[in-house]
């Protein structure tokens, strides 16, 4: 074994990581990363296909990234926003209101006053956790003092935001978030689409050959809008609901119809509540091209027009480079916590390293890349070649459903696609597909029995192509199944 693994078996304790299986077998130690590849330290290379849980945007090693932190490295690495500003975090802040709100943007619905629809104010803080914590204490409190004595909270059947406590209580995947139960505040679930496994039987096929599809009322709204509609019976809306717009990342990637998101804030809207957007996975570009080439659609809301009252952004904030993340919220929230000293208005909330210098230079650095022409035109191409490639894997029969959006797929893996029955967690389905990925040299983690691909911008063709083929061929490997060829070579 390695030295470094061994040091790492001796001394480390992994996230979301059963140790018992860690500690079986040696882990792979990664060493260095270019573009799209990973090294480890035995030299075998690999394919990033979950751009490190889905921080990495424009891959690794990045020269113009690599040279703004140099650069800033040799300024300062870091001071405190307690108390002081800094040149790379404010210039950071503007980039981000700037992209928050396009000019081609038209809210829909509007917010309860048009004028306070504008993203205009920029907290920083370290991880999508806090982001969310953020969002979640702003519009609690803001919510107490305009007279709601008991803010309560909305998020989707689903969610994950993140594993600090508040986010944690906004979360509803019981695998995760049901031992703490005891620690955390009370939320309520909202019904959330899942097309493929449909209660009303009405998914949207994705295949041309499906036969089940009846035409969708949109069951899922009703649901969605008797919740709000209970909470308005007792005289006060919901202060915020939460959602990840378009795509539900760690539910398993399960991708919203087309027009649920702006049906659904409407719904929020008419009852007066504001929403909190967790763009944490779906920020910066990864669900897909739109928008101008001055003005590119960078995050999901933007896609159906929605503009949120609080975006929690960060993974790939830095270009998945270091740990930063933003909550971005309106004039009437920030207007909510001025006051005069003695007031005590002031947001009691901060972290040491809120603002970072090192991370604001990354964050400089990728927003720039996220704005020129020519890696505009490479991401658009990548979504199309990846939806051409996703096409092949329906020929294997232990693939249920395939959902894209944008550069980002969840292949969910089930024992017959024909009755879409699921694998029980614990025959580690998706466990041992990405194991025989890797070992095919294509890397990523499984969220249950589906397995996600979130290439970085800067995959190859043949990367891109090389990840998917290795996918098929993994499954086809793990539940030894005769595929056509087509289904898994070029
Ligand atoms: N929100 C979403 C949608 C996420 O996917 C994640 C992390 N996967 C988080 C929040 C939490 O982010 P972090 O791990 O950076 O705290």
């Amino acid at each position: 074994m390695h030295p470094l693994a061994r040091l790492d078996q001796l001394y480390l304790w992994h996230p979301f990581t059963q140790m018992r299986d860690w500690l079986r077998r040696e882990p792979i130690v990664l060493q260095r990363g270019q573009g799209a590849v990973l090294t480890d330290v035995h030299g075998h290379d690999y394919l990033d296909a979950n751009s490190s849980i889905w921080t990495n945007l424009h891959g690794h090693n990045h020269p113009k990234i690599n040279r703004s932190i140099s650069a800033q490295l040799k300024s300062i690495a870091h001071s405190s926003a307690l108390g002081f500003a800094n040149e790379p975090a404010s210039l950071l802040g503007e980039k981000l209101v700037r992209a928050a709100n396009p000019p081609w943007l038209r809210p829909r619905p509007q917010a309860m006053k048009s004028k306070t629809n504008r993203l205009s104010k920029v907290f920083f803080s370290d991880d999508g956790s806090t982001a969310m914590e953020v969002a979640l204490k702003l519009a609690y409190e803001s919510a107490r003092r305009a007279g709601n004595r008991k803010p309560r909270f909305l998020s989707l059947d689903g969610a994950y935001h993140g594993d600090t406590a508040g986010a944690v209580s906004l979360g509803h995947i019981d695998l995760f978030h049901k031992a703490f139960s005891g620690l955390l505040f009370k939320t309520d679930k909202a019904f959330s689409p899942y097309c493929y496994r449909c209660p009303f039987n009405r998914s949207r096929p994705q295949r041309a050959d499906a036969r089940d599809y009846r035409q969708c009322q949109w069951e899922c709204l009703d649901k969605l809008e008797s919740s709000f509609t209970r909470q308005a019976k007792k005289g006060v809306p919901y202060a915020g609901f939460v959602f990840e717009p378009l795509m539900q990342g760690a539910a398993g990637m399960i991708a919203q119809p087309q027009g649920w998101l702006s049906k659904a804030t409407a719904i929020a809207r008419g009852q007066g509540t504001r929403l909190i957007a967790d763009e944490v996975m779906t920020g910066f570009g990864r669900t897909g091209s739109f928008g101008t080439n001055a003005a590119p659609g960078l995050f999901a809301c933007h896609r159906e027009n929605v503009q949120p009252d609080f975006l929690a952004l960060a993974k790939g904030l830095t270009g998945g480079y270091l740990p930063m993340a933003a909550t971005l919220t309106t004039q009437p929230v920030f207007d909510a916590f001025l006051g005069d000293y003695t007031e005590f208005k002031t947001f009691f909330h901060g972290h040491s390293f809120t603002g970072n210098q090192l991370g604001a230079a990354a964050g400089l650095a990728s927003m720039a890349l996220l704005h020129e022409p020519g890696t505009i035109r490479a991401r658009l191409r990548m979504e199309q070649q990846l939806q051409v490639e996703l096409q092949r894997l329906w020929a294997l029969p232990n693939i249920g459903d395939i959902r894209q959006v944008g550069l980002v797929a969840g292949i969910e893996l089930v024992k017959d696609s024909r009755t879409r029955e699921t694998f029980d967690l614990k025959l580690r389905a998706g466990i041992r597909v990405c194991d025989a990925m890797a070992k095919r040299g294509v890397l990523t983690r499984p969220i249950g029995n589906v397995i996600p691909l979130i290439p970085p911008y800067c995959t190859t063709p043949d990367q891109l192509a090389t990840m998917v083929q290795e996918l098929g061929k993994a499954v086809a490997e793990v539940f030894r199944t005769p595929v056509s060829k087509r289904a898994i070579s070029s």
